[in-house]
């Protein structure tokens, strides 16, 4: 506390806070903590007293300082133009003018530019906390104006205390048993495990007890997986995005997904093979309407891409984002409409759907039999490719290993290995760049460190760790990590321009 005042004394304050954090977690909660905490009479102080008129009026949600835009309902670029036009006036109650926005994914590309010029140069008396749960959509370029913090979902043992109490207090008939399967299905989210609690409830005729309850979740996880599955066989792109969403919204784990989705896979392959196969009875009703959607090697595939991500999920940017990147994959390698790979699917269905993966490549002059040049700077001859999507990762991926006259070799980690089928294309892109034929070969291996993209992760990270040792000293931010128990996000830290005292 000692160390907060002293920061915001000196000044030594973000101008803009980022909250993540699954819905429940509580973001809106210490953003009002903190917005109190800015403005209360005893402060700045990571304690707000609680009895000042500062600290009321926020509380009571009739602070004048305290802007608050729910940016789910309130996306209008009007609307925010106006709202930040106010930020040249002085506050007029308290010390600082705090913008709360929460939801701010939800603001329109408009909205966001117009928030962007504030960000940019923002009067020292304004303070932007913003709330979201899903970080991947917020711009980079506000990301980088922003200290992020993540808050960690409740343990699963407190979010079953807290159930606990709530059934004791209604006087409610429990098995004890059933409150760890409600907390570990909402994941960290108090909002959603009251909201199950209530589902089980309905469910259960007034009274919670286990095996309803596991016979609830399985239920409702299992329509969504078949769902998914269904818009699978269809090739939906967006049905098949919606039903991630809908696993999502009812906290159904992406690991436990990736999971059934495997075993999904199984029993048709198993179906398949043995039509009659005694341990499917509950599912091959369900599934045989799809038996002979995909092949047998299809089925394998599938099955391998759902173990894999699974496997991978720790890596993913977040979970959803590594989930939604499994169904894009198992999409991407959907038989028919018969477009073979490794041309790009038009089923994908990517934000923007009309981007081809590749440039087409200009008519082949057939005379054209010429050796290719010398390469000499491969980072700089990917960068002339402006190749998109799986081929440019292909591209930033693969290390330059030397060529031998028609021929190119590379190296690709074997973590990439999904990217193979994308080599004709990166083929012919190189053919057309430098006017000649060639083939490439491309082994899996172990990476160097070479590739395009390692390059340049490495000068990322390099600048990254300048910028978490100067913030490692920054006692607000010390502050509001341990008082408050958020969790810096490293790689929101980013270095600041020269001059400008954090
Ligand atoms: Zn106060």
């Amino acid at each position: 506390m000692q160390a907060l005042r002293h920061a915001l004394r000196s000044g030594r304050l973000h101008q803009a806070y980022l909250l993540t954090g699954t819905r429940g977690v509580g973001k809106t909660t210490l953003a009002r903590l903190m917005a109190r905490g800015l403005n209360c009479e005893q402060g700045p102080t990571d304690v707000p007293c609680g009895h000042c008129p500062a600290c009321i009026g926020i509380e009571e949600g009739r602070f004048p300082d305290l802007l608050e835009v729910d940016a789910a309902t309130n996306t209008r670029v009007e609307e925010m133009r106006e709202l930040l036009e106010n930020t040249q006036y002085l506050p007029v109650a308290g010390r600082f003018k705090v913008y709360l926005i929460d939801e701010v994914h939800m603001l329109s590309r408009s909205a966001f530019n117009a928030m962007l010029k504030t960000l940019e140069e923002p009067p020292p008396h304004v303070k932007f906390i913003l709330a979201t749960t899903d970080p991947q959509k917020v711009p980079v370029t506000v990301l980088s104006r922003c200290l992020q913090f993540s808050l960690r979902p409740l343990p699963p043992a407190q979010i079953a205390d807290r159930l606990r109490h709530v059934l004791e207090q209604e006087q409610l008939s429990f098995e004890a048993s059933a409150l760890p399967l409600l907390a570990a299905a909402a994941q960290g989210s108090l909002r959603d495990a009251l909201s199950l609690l209530d589902q089980a409830l309905a469910f259960g005729g007034g009274e919670v007890r286990q095996e309803p309850v596991r016979a609830m979740l399985g239920t409702l996880e299992r329509s969504a997986l078949l769902d998914l599955v269904r818009a699978l066989a269809e090739s939906d792109g967006e049905t098949l995005i919606a039903c991630a969403d809908t696993l999502a919204e009812h906290s159904l784990s992406f690991d436990h997904a990736l999971q059934e989705l495997a075993v999904l896979f199984h029993d048709l392959a198993l179906l398949q093979a043995i039509p009659k196969a005694p341990a499917l009875q509950d599912s091959a009703r369900e599934l045989g309407a799809w038996r002979e959607r995909w092949p047998a090697s299809t089925l394998q595939l599938l099955y391998q891409i759902t173990v894999q991500a699974r496997r991978d999920l720790p890596f993913a940017p977040d979970e959803r984002a590594g989930f939604r990147m499994a169904l894009l994959r198992l999409l991407a390698f959907q038989p028919g409409p018969p477009v073979p790979l490794p041309a790009p699917s038009p089923v994908v269905p990517f934000a923007h759907p009309t981007v081809p993966d590749l440039a087409p490549a200009p008519a082949a002059a057939p005379q054209r039999a010429r050796l290719p040049p010398a390469i000499d700077d491969w980072a700089g001859l990917v960068e002339r490719l402006q190749l998109m999507g799986m081929t440019h990762e292909l591209a930033r991926h693969v290390e330059w290993l030397g060529m031998t006259q028609h021929q190119i070799r590379l190296r690709l980690a074997r973590k990439f290995a999904h990217l193979l089928p994308y080599q004709e294309n990166l083929r012919t892109g190189l053919e057309s760049v430098l006017d000649c034929d060639l083939r490439l070969s491309i082994e899996l291996g172990d990476e160097e460190g070479t590739s395009v993209a390692q390059q340049e992760a490495q000068t990322q990270a390099q600048a990254h760790q300048r910028a978490l040792q100067t913030l490692a000293q920054d006692p607000f931010t010390q502050a509001v990590r341990d008082v408050l128990g958020g969790t810096l996000v490293e790689s929101s830290v980013k270095p600041l321009p020269q001059g400008e005292k954090s």
